[in-house]
């Protein structure tokens, strides 16, 4: 099966058949303008009416507003505008308002945004003032209770977009009752829509902003609420439609659509209920727990949605747990926002108090009331296809020792970078330059292939290693004598090309020798390659690792093919060469658009398919297309390796992919610039161009 399994309903969700039809039916047969009177326009009109009709009933805005708009965003826009003037309005009759502007600490960005933009636009100098959570994610009622009588407006989200906490709108409702508080009371009910009941009427919410694209209607719809006697303020004016609250030509085609959404849940013929939906949701939580060892979920399933599952695992990023799953065709999201190489931390975990390592590595999986059994079941495979190949990859413990790595590994966190030198044969290693923030990568990877690390060396003298030496426990030597840059005693020795007699440390058929970085200098250098007896020519140093650029540090040692390990990457070159061209290839030189990839690998039957993406997403990934084209996995912390073979002889082109084009653009630079003359990125990736996979 290599369909995609959709679970972000959270982000935005699928559109309902019915909506697009009915959506299809005002675009083609009942286009007209509702406010025109002529028998299209009545038509058109007569669409509008039956879908604020169906809302009011099914929210029960009794005498409120309910009008429609373009989505949340705006209807939060036009709720802070409304109260904001409102209580101008009252300030300048002389009324105390109060100088809060109280918003709940894990609401939706557009809340907070939106009051300092209006607040200051206006020029009312009120104070924003976060409403702190519990571990839970729920309000503190206490502190409400203490700032009441301060508040001015008090926003509140009915359920949170990223936990899917519900929110004790009672609770919140009596405080403000009990304290006599005058504050407005916005409530975001974006995730609430189709999931809790609502009867806005009866409650004292002010102001209810909704968005379509939540439950199935498509994006750019949304409707607001407004309390009959709360201040309205129009946010747009113009040619008076929604009774001159919201004008613009209305989007009827989202209108019917979102009106066909409504009238499903009114008839309640549609959706699951919420005891299926809860279901579902442990079925999805089992198969976390037996697939990722250690899984935390970071909301109490007994408070929230059943639709949102947002959890953390520990010694994974939310990088590589969105990766994996999307290699798997499930489609989830980072719980928090994520820039290429760190995840920043989400705020609304860091506000219930969650240790860093949770909130920044959260993932969120989430599905709408429109789930059906067999996408559950198919996503519980996939979800164990994905541990599985986590296992293999060592980034999650296993009980069985993975198939050991052969070759040169690259490390890399912001910039700087270890390496470790891998023979499979003797189950040995060494590891170059290791850095703090990688030692829990090296452990797992010595310990789930089983290594003995025979040196742990840096191109710096007294450069610490005393934190990877504990995690490494008995699969390092602790008590074995070492000089200042990790260098063990005893050992062999070889003779350089420039005669130069150095140590020299056997791992597998090759030797790794030590030598000082230039005359009088403190660095140190490493020479990897096939030793001819005593001697280490300069065309066998396959690499060196170094902190000098390649013509100093194997000027005399190495040869055109050597291949320079650098101890820093900002840039991602990934490795150079005496022969390193400075400047890069123009870009359209190396795509390769996804349409003319058959006839490229046509004309170069032997080109090779390289994917760069990690091991882990390699074997997660579901065929997606019919095979016949062999890919090899190479992901780029493997690249200097590898591109010492293909460098080697007449080279076979080359054609790189990974998910979005990202990584195997840099891979295609790397090789064009080790003199590589046919190194190719595929546009747009795998997400843009599914390639006919081998696994
Ligand atoms: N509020 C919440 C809780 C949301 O989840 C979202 C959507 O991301 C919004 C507001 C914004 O909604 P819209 O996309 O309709 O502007």
């Amino acid at each position: 099966m290599t369909t995609e399994i959709y679970l972000d309903g959270n982000a935005t969700s699928a559109v309902l058949p019915a909506a697009i039809d009915a959506a299809l039916d005002t675009m083609g047969r009942r286009f007209g303008n509702p406010s025109s009177t002529h028998g299209a326009g009545l038509k058109a009109k007569a669409i509008l009416d039956e879908a604020r009709a169906c809302a009011v009933r099914l929210l029960g805005v009794g005498e409120g507003r309910l009008m429609f708009n373009s989505g949340a965003t705006e209807g939060i826009q036009t709720s802070v505008l409304s109260a904001l003037i409102g209580l101008r309005e009252r300030q300048d009759k002389g009324e105390a308002i109060g100088d809060l502007l109280v918003y709940g600490a894990t609401e939706h960005k557009a809340v907070p945004e939106s009051l300092a933009h209006w607040n200051r636009l206006l020029g009312l100098n009120l104070t924003l003032h976060k409403l702190p959570v519990d571990g839970d994610g729920a309000h503190d009622l206490a502190a409400l209770r203490q700032l009441a009588g301060q508040a001015a407006l008090v926003c509140t989200m009915a359920a949170n977009n990223e936990t899917g906490v519900v929110t004790d709108l009672d609770g919140i409702a009596a405080v403000l009752g009990d304290t006599g508080s005058r504050a407005y009371w916005m409530v975001d009910c974006v995730q609430a829509l189709g999931k809790l009941e609502l009867q806005l009427a009866s409650t004292r919410i002010d102001y209810a902003p909704f968005s379509g694209h939540k439950l199935y209607a498509p994006k750019g719809i949304g409707m607001l609420y407004v309390r009959a006697g709360a201040p309205f303020t129009p946010l747009i004016m113009g040619g008076g439609q929604e009774s001159a609250q919201r004008s613009g030509t209305e989007n009827m085609a989202g209108i019917a659509a979102l009106g066909a959404v409504l009238a499903a849940l009114e008839r309640g013929d549609t959706f699951r209920s919420e005891g299926e939906l809860c279901g579902f949701r442990a079925r999805l939580a089992d198969s976390l727990r037996a697939a990722l060892p250690g899984v935390v979920f970071n909301h109490p399933f007994d408070k929230s949605l059943p639709t949102t599952l947002n959890f953390s695992v520990p010694g994974l990023s939310s990088r590589e747990l969105v990766d994996v799953f999307d290699a798997a065709q499930v489609r989830v999201s980072a719980g928090s926002a994520c820039s290429s190489a760190k995840a920043a931390p989400s705020y609304v975990l860091d506000a219930m108090g969650l240790p860093l390592w949770r909130s920044a590595g959260a993932i969120r999986m989430s599905f709408g009331p429109l789930a059906d059994e067999a996408t559950i079941a198919a996503a519980c495979a996939r979800i164990e296809r994905c541990g599985a190949a986590l296992r293999a990859s060592c980034l999650i413990p296993s009980e069985r020792t993975a198939v050991p790595h052969d070759g040169l590994v690259q490390l890399g966190v912001e910039g700087a970078c270890s390496w470790m030198v891998l023979d499979a044969a003797s189950r040995s290693c060494i590891v170059i330059d290791p850095l703090p923030d990688v030692t829990a990568r090296i452990e797992s990877y010595v310990r789930c292939q089983n290594y003995q690390v025979l040196a742990i060396v840096s191109t710096l003298p007294n450069a610490g290693r005393t934190m990877l030496i504990d995690a490494l426990g008995r699969h390092f030597d602790r008590h074995a004598q070492a000089d200042e840059y990790g260098w063990p005693a005893g050992g062999t020795t070889v003779t350089l090309e420039n005669g130069a007699s150095v140590g020299a440390i056997r791992i597998g058929t090759q030797v790794l020798a030590n030598m000082a970085c230039g005359a009088g200098d403190e660095l140190r250098a490493y020479l990897l390659g096939a030793a001819d007896g005593e001697r280490l020519p300069a065309a066998s140093v396959r690499f060196a690792f170094s902190a000098r650029p390649a013509r100093q540090a194997l000027g005399a040692v190495g040869a055109e093919q050597t291949l320079l390990c650098p101890t820093r990457d900002e840039h991602n070159q990934f490795c150079t060469s005496l022969t390193t061209q400075a400047a890069a290839t123009p870009s359209a030189e190396l795509q390769l658009d996804g349409a003319g990839l058959d006839a490229f690998l046509q004309a170069h039957p032997d080109a090779v398919l390289i994917d760069v993406r990690e091991p882990y997403e390699f074997a997660a990934t579901i065929t997606p297309g019919p095979a016949g084209r062999v890919a090899q996995s190479v992901p780029l912390n493997r690249l200097a390796e590898y591109a010492a073979e293909w460098l080697r002889g007449e080279p076979a082109p080359l054609v790189f992919f990974c998910r979005s084009g990202n990584r195997s653009v840099k891979a295609a630079q790397c090789l064009r610039r080790l003199g590589h003359p046919q190194a190719y990125s595929l546009t747009g990736g795998l997400a843009l161009a599914p390639l006919p996979l081998a696994a």
